[in-house]
């Protein structure tokens, strides 16, 4: 089994990618930018092209920093010394998961709603 510090150093990793990823998607192309430049300066034709581009990359943007949210979840988790902790049943989580899934908060068992209900 590998340690908890290279999960560690995994989700650290995967933060900073995250925020490499958020950054480029923020940054986008100076054409996707609507600066007061081009507002004043293009057809109002334009804009419409742009809007599903705009639509994309805003929907990517959630995604990632929902994606961040949940890593810097698990690594405050770590601060505290809950990580790899079951939220649900306080069980420890399976490390396979945690190799899987680093940011899981929960064990298998007790993702799933119905077997919550079960208990
Ligand atoms: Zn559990």
């Amino acid at each position: 089994m590998r340690s908890l510090d290279e999960l560690k150093l995994r989700l650290e990793e995967e933060r900073q990618r995250l925020r490499a990823d958020i950054d480029a998607v923020a940054k986008r192309p100076a054409e996707y930018r609507p600066t007061v430049e081009s507002y004043y300066g293009n057809h109002l034709a334009d804009a419409g092209t742009d809007t599903f581009e705009e639509e994309k990359a805003l929907a990517l943007e959630a995604h990632l920093v929902g994606l961040l949210g949940k890593v810097d979840e698990a690594l405050r988790r770590f601060e505290q010394g809950t990580y790899g902790i079951c939220e649900e049943c306080g069980q420890p989580i399976p490390p396979e998961r945690l190799e899987a899934l680093p940011y899981a908060t929960t064990c298998l068992k007790c993702r799933q709603p119905t077997a919550r209900r079960a208990r």
